[in-house]
């Protein structure tokens, strides 16, 4: 058995590294590869992708003027001081 640590090859059915004295009956220890961090960074950029179309379809059935890109001098007034005359 070769151990992962170290890169030693133990004979027989032994517990611990000879050299180093890791535990080989460990499993090994997972790290994430290139074809994980792609498939996982899809999935992120998909949800992401839909969750924004799906925000922007329901804005765009809000009753007006909360779906006016616009909005109306009366609504802020303001925002236009000078078309107001002074009281
Ligand atoms: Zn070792």
């Amino acid at each position: 058995m070769k151990c992962l640590d170290c890169g030693t090859e133990n004979k027989g059915n032994i517990r611990y590294c000879r050299k180093c004295g890791k535990d080989l009956t460990l499993p090994p220890v997972w790290f994430p590869n290139l074809k994980w961090h792609l498939k996982t960074l899809a999935i992120i950029y998909i949800v992401l992708i839909i969750f924004y179309f799906s925000i922007g379809h329901l804005l765009r059935k809000l009753p007006p003027p909360y779906d006016q890109r616009i909005i109306p001098p009366e609504t802020t007034p303001w925002l236009y001081p000078h078309k107001n005359p002074a009281p």
